[in-house]
């Protein structure tokens, strides 16, 4: 059967990388095959993001009744309270040790959601493996996405060696162990004791020896960080504005923060961030939350006079 879906139009020489990308992401759409196109591989993801065309596939029939669902290591996220379905995606791949049924959305301080096990394990903690660096985490007691990994190497590939980092909401570390390869030195803060364990685990695992995880809530960073930072992480999608003050507060002059904030358009916080003593802020398109909202970064690099 053919069927009309989003896909991104790779070179030919890109096509490996980009898919395996896409699969540790959960956005490889595996119902559909890859096709040519010329020099060009065409390569089906499961819904619109940035860069995406829509092209007719193939679909591939023994997994066409597969239900939708994301993974995040050995657990496969449904969107659906599907047992039968559930089954299904447990016998599709001897990798997965269990299926979940996300029953809330993200809530509380520490974003996390509840989950229901559908099939397989009774358990919410997996490994997940990204660029060669390996996760312990637990869905149920800290927040984690895998759909952020080109996030995390798109601002490790603009770092240069030896900078100070700050990670605000670093959650179980994934993008303070990224960075930590080219940082001196990398604070990783944040204010669930559960999602600090996971880090502590998680930095041991990856032999880092750069990174400070701090049990804080990062409003009073600025008392407890006293060298200004080169680079800051503020992800916090749904809050992080209010805390736009401390990170100014740390950065060095010239200094850069990439905030990422949920809005219904890209330049929503712009006129907000430009009341802070900016050089220069890029916004840029980072995946899709809601039929109206979405995730953006903003880059922001401090003017070289920060009197904060
Ligand atoms: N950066 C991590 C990642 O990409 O997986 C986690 C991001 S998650 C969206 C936001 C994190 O901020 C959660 O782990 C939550 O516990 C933490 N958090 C929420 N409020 C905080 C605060 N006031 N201070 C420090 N951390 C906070």
């Amino acid at each position: 059967m053919q069927t009309k879906r989003w896909c991104l139009k790779v070179h030919r020489s890109e096509g490996e990388k980009t898919r395996r990308r896409l699969l540790e992401e959960g956005l490889l759409d595996r119902l559909c095959r890859i096709r040519s196109d010329g020099d060009y591989l065409l390569i089906p993801i499961s819904g619109h993001t940035e860069g995406a065309v829509c092209e007719i596939f193939t679909c591939v029939p023994e997994k066409e009744e597969l239900p939708r669902f994301e993974q995040v290591g050995g657990i496969a996220i449904m969107q659906e309270d599907d047992p039968a379905g559930a089954a299904a995606i447990l016998a599709s791949k001897k990798t997965y040790h269990t299926v979940l049924y996300a029953e809330s959305a993200v809530h509380g301080p520490y974003r996390t959601k509840r989950y229901k096990v559908l099939a397989g394990a009774d358990t919410t903690a997996t490994e997940y493996t990204e660029y060669g660096h390996r996760f312990c985490i637990d869905l149920s007691l800290a927040y984690f996405s895998a759909r952020l990994s080109s996030e995390r190497q798109r601002i490790r590939n603009q770092m240069h060696i030896g900078e100070r980092v700050i990670d605000m909401f670093a959650g179980v570390g994934p993008f303070a162990i990224t960075l930590a390869d080219k940082a001196s030195v990398v604070y990783a803060c944040d204010i669930n004791p559960e999602a600090v364990i996971l880090m502590v685990t998680n930095i041991a695992r990856n032999q880092k020896k750069n990174i400070v995880p701090l049990l804080a809530d990062a409003r009073n960073l600025p008392g407890i960080i006293r060298h200004p930072a080169d680079r800051i992480i503020m992800n916090l999608p749904l809050h992080s504005i209010p805390f736009v003050q401390a990170a100014f507060q740390m950065a060095r002059p010239g200094g850069m923060i990439h905030l990422y904030a949920l809005v219904s358009q890209e330049d929503e916080y712009l006129e907000t961030l430009r009341r802070f003593p900016v050089e220069q802020i890029e916004h840029r398109y980072v995946r899709s939350y809601s039929p109206d909202r979405f995730h953006v970064v903003y880059d922001i690099i401090v003017a070289a006079t920060n009197p904060s």
